[in-house]
């Protein structure tokens, strides 16, 4: 079986990987000139961290990223509200890993290479179109630099091409353009201090007004006695035109430091942060409305091109992993294209659209929002603010959004075919 897939993102590496080692030939295209480690920080969670680790790439991400200790929230003025340990604290037998989005990408890069061979990934090569038979898929691609157009003939397209996917565009005619809460995301990454147990993801704030999260995500810069430390401020603006949405557009300080100027916790210092970072990326906070189905026959799709979601649970990434992983997984175990291709959908598509929608409902900052209107000026306990009734919901909130049950992962069987 030989599957042309369509994007060079973490979820069309991974699925990359995850196919040859099911026995299963592939070849990546991406539309990008050269595959750079763009992007900030991301989380890995520990579903995705164990599919990645029996991929064979468990030290390398061990190497890079932080075993993220906990995440805690915070009102706007620093006082702790809530904390959830995170990965193996709470009994995963994987880490969840804060980490670079480009490191990690990368990492994936050259381990595709290093299997596939130096041709799998070819960059500067866009998807632009697709006509299936009932023996194959044709996929027509276009050289960026020539401008000449080619076909490749497949048993398999998968769609990894992001928030603007193309094959979703022809699997999905008449979408309109992603949709957009309110929410502006000026993100960075500067060198500073450890900040609290050194491995916390920080969240002060609420969505409904402001919010900043912070936690480190280099591994080499640990070991230095420093943090490398990504940051994302979130504004929600008044109604206004969205101008698209590009995850490499250069955001400007003076739009985002006006919010947070006096956001200082003793602990971490959010203005600092802001100004030090080399560069400013922004980004709307944006998602699509879940797809009732994938794909047909021999196309489907993966990651954000099949589900973008909010980033609220730290998810996008690692539901990318997992996918490919139980893609390839069905794949193998089929008897035709079609059935595999039906199977990983079946696996996938309904639990992962119930995370699009519940990080678009964002339970967790409901609370977060009652903490600033009962205590605006801060507070000394938070049980003076939150019953326990209420501060129980938080891991009802954070298991919506964000973590399948430990035993669950723990015990379930490889998806090594
Ligand atoms: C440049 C970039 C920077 C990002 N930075 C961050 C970040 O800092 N933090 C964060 O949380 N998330 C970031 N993301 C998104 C994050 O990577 C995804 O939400 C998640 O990892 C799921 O990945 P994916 O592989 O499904 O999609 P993506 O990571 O978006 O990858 C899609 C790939 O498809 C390629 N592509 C698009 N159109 C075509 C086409 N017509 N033909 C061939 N290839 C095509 C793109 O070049 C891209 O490499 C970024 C994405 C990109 C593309």
């Amino acid at each position: 079986m030989r599957v042309v897939v369509a994007g060079a993102g973490i979820g069309g590496l991974s699925a990359a990987l995850s196919l040859h080692a099911a026995g299963i030939d592939a070849t990546v295209i991406d539309s990008a000139a050269s595959l750079r480690p763009l992007g900030v920080g991301i989380n890995l969670m520990p579903h995705a961290v164990r599919e990645l680790t029996e991929l064979g790439l468990g030290d390398a991400l061990e190497a890079t990223g932080i075993p993220t200790a906990e995440m805690a929230h915070f009102d706007r003025h620093g006082n702790r509200i809530w904390g959830f340990a995170s990965g193996r604290n709470i009994g995963y037998r994987w880490p969840q890993y804060s980490i670079h989005r480009g490191e990690l990408q990368m990492i994936l890069l050259a381990a595709v290479r290093a299997r596939l061979g130096p041709d799998a990934v070819r960059a500067g090569t866009a998807f632009t179109g697709f006509s299936e038979s009932a023996s194959q898929v044709a996929v027509r691609v276009r050289d960026r630099s020539s401008g000449v157009t080619s076909v490749l003939r497949a048993d398999v397209l998968v769609g990894a091409d992001g928030l603007y996917s193309g094959v979703r565009a022809q699997l999905h005619p008449g979408e309109p353009p992603p949709r957009w809460g309110g929410i502006m995301m000026w993100r960075g990454v500067v060198e500073g201090a450890p900040f609290l147990t050194g491995r916390t993801v920080a969240v002060a704030g609420a969505n409904a007004a402001l919010k900043f999260v912070a936690y480190p995500i280099s591994r080499q810069a640990e070991r230095r006695g420093r943090a490398l430390i990504n940051w994302v401020a979130e504004v929600m603006l008044p109604a206004s035109h969205l101008d698209g949405a590009d995850w490499d557009r250069t955001g400007r300080v003076e739009d985002v430091l006006p919010w947070f100027a006096d956001w200082k916790f003793g602990w971490l210092d959010v203005p600092a942060l802001i100004t030090g970072a080399p560069r400013i990326l922004e980004y709307p906070m944006v998602d699509r409305d879940p797809l009732p189905s994938w794909g047909t026959g021999r196309v489907t799709l993966l990651g954000d091109a099949a589900h973008p979601m909010y980033p609220i649970g730290a998810n996008g990434g690692s539901q990318a992993v997992v996918d490919a992983r139980v893609l390839a997984w069905s794949l193998a175990r089929a008897a035709t294209p079609a059935e595999g291709l039906a199977g990983y959908e079946a696996a996938r598509l309904g639990g992962v659209n119930a995370i699009v929608l519940a990080c678009r409902d964002m339970p967790a900052d409901r609370l977060l929002q009652m903490v600033s209107t009962r205590a605006p000026d801060g507070f000394d306990r938070i049980e003076d603010v939150l019953s326990a009734a209420e501060l129980a919901t938080f891991d009802q909130a954070y298991q919506a959004t964000t973590l399948p049950d430990v035993a669950a992962l723990n015990s379930r069987p490889s998806l090594t075919p």
